[in-house]
């Protein structure tokens, strides 16, 4: 075997949509020891998904962060690879070739619900909406969506009807009460169910841009992705990107789940946390060290 042969593929996967915070550096940081520790491979990912929200500067404070840290990849978008482009707003002939298979399968419908709908649903009750008490909520990660547009059965003729996913938002259609398990190398055992703790999910969105839990899993099969490390907060989304690696017969990665760090008042910390943006501290005289909270 040669020995730039890899067994270990991780991956760092920052969206460019504000500053890194605290809470990203730790998470990173652990990717990045634990890919440096099996001799593997860090891919670093820019998640610039939303056009609306990712921004070049952010993008390139996030690079310069990272060095400061002392975080170091093999691959990415300012060092390319093998399995590049490493830019998420490159690679939407991935996302749109993962959209149809599942749409050939019948895993995905078109939804017409507007956001302003869902979220009347949620804080406006009225008659024919389901009340406050029977609505069902996805974690902390608001209401779970109600099946409005969830067709009775699979739909069997949906790639006739459609050659794009452009116009309209597209729905995961998870099957209800399936286990969803996975033995975290952090926390344990995780154990989810479909239908109870997270609802059909967005694939696509209306204004055609490809969602998060689609992109993901189509970057870490592509590249060869053999451990995820992220945050807790994401639980429940490794959850739902496991119904997407079953149905297509993928291989799931190795999953490892970071602690959140949590700000004085017991809150996650959010980009909305200037004060605990990397570049803060930095100008605040914090050591690499001090923001990572180890001995390095
Ligand atoms: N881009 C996502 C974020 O910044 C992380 C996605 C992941 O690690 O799967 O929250």
């Amino acid at each position: 075997m040669s020995e730039s042969f890899h067994w270990y593929r991780g991956r760092i996967a920052p969206s460019p949509t504000g500053l890194l915070h605290l809470g990203h550096a730790r998470t990173f940081w652990i990717a990045y020891v634990r890919a440096r520790d099996a001799a593997g491979t860090l891919v670093l990912r820019n998640e610039d998904l939303d056009p609306q929200r990712s921004k070049a500067d952010f993008a390139d404070a996030m690079l310069e962060d990272l060095h400061w840290l002392g975080i170091h990849w093999q691959e990415g978008p300012d060092v390319g690879g093998t399995f590049g482009p490493y830019s998420q707003s490159e690679r939407r002939d991935h996302y749109l070739s993962l959209w149809h298979q599942l749409l050939a399968r019948g895993f995905i419908y078109p939804c017409t619900c507007s956001r302003r709908e869902l979220s009347g649903i949620a804080l406006a009750p009225h008659d024919d909406a389901p009340s406050r008490k029977t609505m069902r909520f996805e974690g902390d990660e608001g209401p779970m969506y109600p099946g409005t547009c969830r067709p009775k059965s699979a739909p069997s003729n949906l790639a006739d009807q459609y050659t794009s996913p452009a116009g309209v938002n597209w729905r995961f259609r998870v099957p209800d009460g399936e286990a969803v398990t996975f033995n975290d190398r952090h926390f344990g055992p995780q154990r989810f169910t479909a239908g109870e703790d997270f609802g059909d999910f967005p694939i696509w969105r209306r204004d055609d841009v490809p969602a998060y839990q689609l992109a993901v899993v189509a970057d870490d099969h592509a590249m060869q992705i053999t451990e995820v490390v992220r945050g807790a907060d994401l639980l429940l989304s490794t959850a739902r990107q496991i119904l997407i690696y079953r149905t297509l017969g993928w291989p799931e990665p190795q999953w490892f789940h970071t602690p959140l760090v949590l700000d004085e008042r017991g809150e996650r910390l959010a980009k909305r946390h200037d004060a605990l943006a990397i570049r803060t501290l930095r100008e605040q005289g914090w050591t690499p060290q001090q923001v990572l909270g180890i001995d390095k």
